[in-house]
């Protein structure tokens, strides 16, 4: 087969091979970034579903608009104002098959083939995936506590031709679990507009938060025009039902619908009206606050046990929400050969590399801390402790 130019950048990712094997019942896995599955509302998803057949059946079964379900646009965007204060309506909100498809589809608006987009150093790896997917050019941009530093961000931008994007997660942020400051979005959204540059704030994390106070997002700021959000149903309620979405100008809004069009219609009507019915059923409050109940128990386990068995030289994030830790070991340890030795002892995590557009760090590794209870986290987290004092003695 004579595959497009496009396929030569793309590569099977690390997570997806590593799932393969995490799924066996007997490793302990902080692999995958999976919401606590014992945590779905599945009878009232049940009821849901019933309801929505029952008495909406015909039009739940049928084609519907690109846009999406109207209601539930109409629902996200009151969310988003009561949430973050924008003023958005239906008119700014598209429906997608998960936030993955809302990078897919923004990625589509945006890059030409040699476009640069400008990410944090380490960012997610599938956003990584979609930008190699139209021919962009990733360049990292460096971080600290706060974000991303601005004086890298500038230097780039000032020597740097064809930037067309910055792409950032900047709430509990996957895979670092940190969070930027108030003043850093500020900085960086007033950099982007000085050099033309859309920003992409993807935050599919941003509830349920276990401390901490949510600041404004980038996208309710004054002059965000050229700030496109995604969000995404997966960590509030469930993945599967793989709903998402794109907040945006009114004018971007209809250039994303022409894409999505060509792209696959229209996102599933059945389950966008499942998760209105949901919604109206139940309170999506109350639902998140038993979320942070079980993940701030699980988070601050992962916290105490790496205090107890990694080394104290261990440099870690402190997640105020979302589903991992970030970990910067002691430089002689790499990841990547750390993790081939702990799968025998039946313990997975990430090794960072996979998070790097340009340079990986070798001795860092994500933890995920949602899908197990606080004993299993504990119990591998001592073996990882085990194995890392192990590698340092040798
Ligand atoms: N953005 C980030 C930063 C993610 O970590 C993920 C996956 N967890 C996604 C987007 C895609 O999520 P989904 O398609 O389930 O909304």
């Amino acid at each position: 087969m004579r595959y497009a130019d496009r396929m030569e950048n793309l590569t099977a990712s690390e997570i997806r091979e590593l799932l393969k094997v995490t799924n066996r019942p007997e490793i302990i896995s902080f692999a995958g970034g999976l919401p606590a599955a014992e945590l779905f509302p599945i009878e009232e998803m049940a009821a849901a579903s019933t309801a929505v057949l029952k008495n909406q059946g015909e039009q739940a079964l049928q084609y519907s608009t690109t846009e999406g379900v109207f209601p539930l646009r109409e629902w996200i965007a009151q969310r988003e104002n009561n949430r973050i204060g924008t003023q958005l309506t239906a008119e700014n909100i598209l429906i997608t098959h998960g936030s993955q498809q809302a990078l897919d589809l923004v990625g589509k608006l945006l890059i030409n083939k040699s476009d640069v987009i400008l990410c944090e150093s380490p960012t997610y790896l599938s956003a990584l995936n979609v930008f190699k997917t139209f021919e962009g050019k990733i360049l990292e941009v460096q971080t600290d506590q706060e974000g991303m530093i601005v004086s890298d961000l500038e230097n780039l931008l000032a020597t740097t031709a064809d930037v067309k994007l910055i792409y950032v997660i900047p709430t509990f942020q996957n895979p670092s679990g940190k969070t930027w400051s108030l003043e850093r979005k500020q900085q960086v959204l007033e950099i982007a507009n000085r050099y033309d540059v859309a920003i992409i704030e993807d935050a599919p994390y941003e509830e349920p938060r276990y401390s901490g106070e949510l600041t404004p997002p980038m996208f309710s700021f004054p002059k965000a025009e050229n700030v496109i959000r995604t969000g995404s149903f997966s960590k509030v309620l469930c993945p599967g039902l793989r709903i998402g979405w794109i907040s945006a100008d009114a004018a971007v809004i209809e250039k994303l619908v022409l894409i999505k069009q060509s792209t696959d219609l229209q996102s599933n009507t059945f389950a966008q009206m499942q998760i209105f019915q949901f919604l109206q059923a139940n309170s999506i409050d109350d639902h998140i606050a038993k979320l942070v109940k079980t993940y701030r128990l699980r988070r601050d386990a992962a916290i105490s046990a790496i205090e107890t068995y990694f080394p104290k030289n261990t440099q870690y994030t402190y997640p105020e929400g979302g589903l991992f830790i970030w970990l910067e070991l002691p430089e002689e340890i790499n990841t990547t050969e750390l993790l081939e030795k702990s799968l025998d002892r039946k313990v997975a995590f990430v090794s960072g590399e996979s998070f790097y557009a340009e340079n990986p760090k070798l001795n860092t590794l994500r933890l995920n801390f949602s899908c197990m209870d606080e004993a299993r986290i504990e119990a591998g987290m001592k073996i990882l402790g085990g194995l890392i004092a192990e590698e340092l003695a040798m």
